[in-house]
C-alpha cells in the first residue's frame, strides 16, 4: 500500500540531526521556554519575513490567542471560509464571537474576496482566511477590504509553511498569521506545537502574555490568560526541520508538477493554481462527483487517500444548536462530497508517484467512468 504520508520516513531521514538537537535539550536542564524556543522563534520569523514569532501550544491556540489579543469576542463577527478545517471556527466561537461563513472560489478552494465584501456588516471585526491545502488565499484584496473597513486580517497558515503569495512567503501579510506544527504539516513537530507570526510588536507581546498565564513578569498576572507554550524539545526539532523545509517543499512541488502533467483530466478536476500563488503543496486535492468510488478503487489498487474534509463545519454536530447549522452553503457541501487528497510528501518517491498516477488512470477508464 502506498501510504498517504509516511511520517516515520521523514523522521528517519533526519534522525541524526534530530537526535543531536534533542540531546542538547535534555542536557540543558531547561524544559520550558529558554534559548531553544527563542532561537526557533527568531529563525521562523526570519523565514517568514515577519518581525515577530511567538511559539504556542498548537495551531488552534494560535488562532484563539490571536483573536483574544485583537480583543475580539462577544457580539463580534468574524468571516471564515465555509469549507475550511473546523479549527478557525472553533477559535471564533471559543472567544464568544460569531462565525460568518463565506463560500470559497470553487476552483481554488480559497475565500472569494468579492463574497467576503458582501458579508461585511457593522459587527464584523476580522477576516480569517485559511490558505487551504498549502495554497495562499488572494491576500491583497483581503488586506484592502480589512483596511477599508477597519478589520483585522488573521490568517490560518497551518497548511502553508513556505507557501508564497506574489513571490513573498506567507507569514507577514496579515495582522497575525497562525501556524500549526502538528506532525503531518509541512513543518511538523514530534507532537503538538504552534506559533503566530506578526509584524505588530504589541500583538506579539499580547499573544505571548495570554499564552503564559496572562503574565509577562513571573507571578504577576495582568490578564486572565491560559497555558499555551511551545516547548523546547519541539522547538529544537522544528529548528532542524526548518533547515530542510524548502528542499522538502521542492520535492512536494516536483510530485505536484508530475500529477498535474500526467493525471487524467476527463473526469477529474485537478488543483487550480492562480498566478499569485506558489503553493507549499501540503495536500494535492482532486475533485470528482464520483469521489467515493474513486477512493475505493484507489484503495483496491494499493493507494491510500484521505478526504479534507468530509463534513463542512456548519454541518458538524458541534454547531447543530447554532443558527449557522441551517446556513445555505452549497459550494462547501458539494466540495465535501467531491474532494479527494492523493498521497504527496517529501518522502514519496518517484516510482510511488508513478504508481499513484497509474492507479488513477486505471480507475478513470474503469468503473468510475
Ligand atoms: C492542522 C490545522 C489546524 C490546527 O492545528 P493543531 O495544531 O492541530 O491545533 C488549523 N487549521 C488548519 C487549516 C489545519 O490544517
Amino acid at each position: 500500500m502506498i501510504p498517504f504520508l509516511d511520517l516515520g520516513a521523514a523522521t528517519a531521514e533526519l534522525r541524526a540531526e534530530i537526535d543531536e538537537a534533542m540531546a542538547r535539550v535534555l542536557d540543558s536542564g531547561w524544559y520550558i521556554g529558554g534559548g531553544e524556543c527563542e532561537r526557533f522563534e527568531e529563525d521562523f520569523a526570519a523565514y517568514c519575513g515577519a518581525r515577530h514569532c511567538v511559539g504556542v501550544g498548537n495551531g488552534l491556540d494560535a488562532l484563539e490567542l490571536s483573536l483574544r489579543a485583537c480583543e475580539i469576542g462577544d457580539g463580534d463577527e468574524v468571516i471564515v471560509a465555509s469549507n475550511t478545517y473546523i479549527a478557525n471556527w472553533l477559535a471564533v466561537t471559543a472567544v464568544g464571537a460569531t462565525v460568518v461563513p463565506v463560500e470559497p472560489d470553487p476552483l481554488t478552494h480559497n475565500l472569494d474576496p468579492a463574497l467576503v465584501e458582501q458579508a461585511i456588516t457593522p459587527a464584523t471585526r476580522a477576516i480569517m482566511p485559511t490558505h487551504l491545502y498549502g495554497q495562499s488565499a488572494d491576500l491583497d484584496p483581503l488586506l484592502a477590504l480589512a483596511r477599508k473597513h477597519g478589520l483585522r486580517l488573521i490568517e490560518d497558515a497551518a497548511q502553508a509553511h513556505g507557501a508564497r503569495y506574489k513571490g513573498q512567503r506567507v507569514g507577514a501579510h496579515g495582522d497575525a498569521v497562525c501556524w500549526s506544527f502538528y506532525p503531518g504539516k509541512n513543518l511538523g513537530a514530534l507532537g503538538d506545537g504552534g506559533a503566530v507570526t506578526t509584524n505588530d510588536p504589541e500583538l506579539a507581546a499580547a499573544i505571548r502574555r495570554l499564552g503564559n498565564y496572562g503574565s509577562s513578569r513571573k507571578y504577576v498576572n495582568e490578564v486572565r490568560g491560559t497555558n499555551s507554550r511551545l516547548d523546547p524539545l519541539q522547538a529544537a526539532v522544528l529548528g532542524v526541520k526548518l533547515r530542510h523545509l524548502d528542499a522538502w517543499n521542492a520535492r512536494r512541488a516536483a510530485i505536484a508538477r508530475r500529477y498535474l502533467a500526467e493525471l487524467p483530466t476527463e473526469r477529474l478536476i485537478l488543483p487550480v493554481v492562480p498566478d499569485f500563488a506558489d503553493p507549499a503543496w501540503h495536500l494535492f486535492v482532486v475533485t470528482t462527483p464520483k469521489r467515493d468510488r474513486l477512493q475505493q478503487q484507489l484503495a483496491d489498487g494499493g493507494v491510500q487517500t484521505l478526504i479534507h474534509y468530509p463534513i463542512p463545519p456548519h454541518r458538524q454536530q458541534a454547531y447543530a444548536d447554532q443558527a449557522v447549522a441551517t446556513a445555505r452553503l452549497p459550494v462547501a457541501e458539494r466540495l465535501a462530497e467531491e474532494v479527494l487528497s492523493l498521497p504527496i510528501g517529501p518522502q514519496l518517491i518517484e516510482q510511488e508517484a508513478a504508481r499513484v498516477i497509474e492507479a488513477v488512470r486505471r480507475v478513470d477508464h474503469g468503473a468510475v467512468a
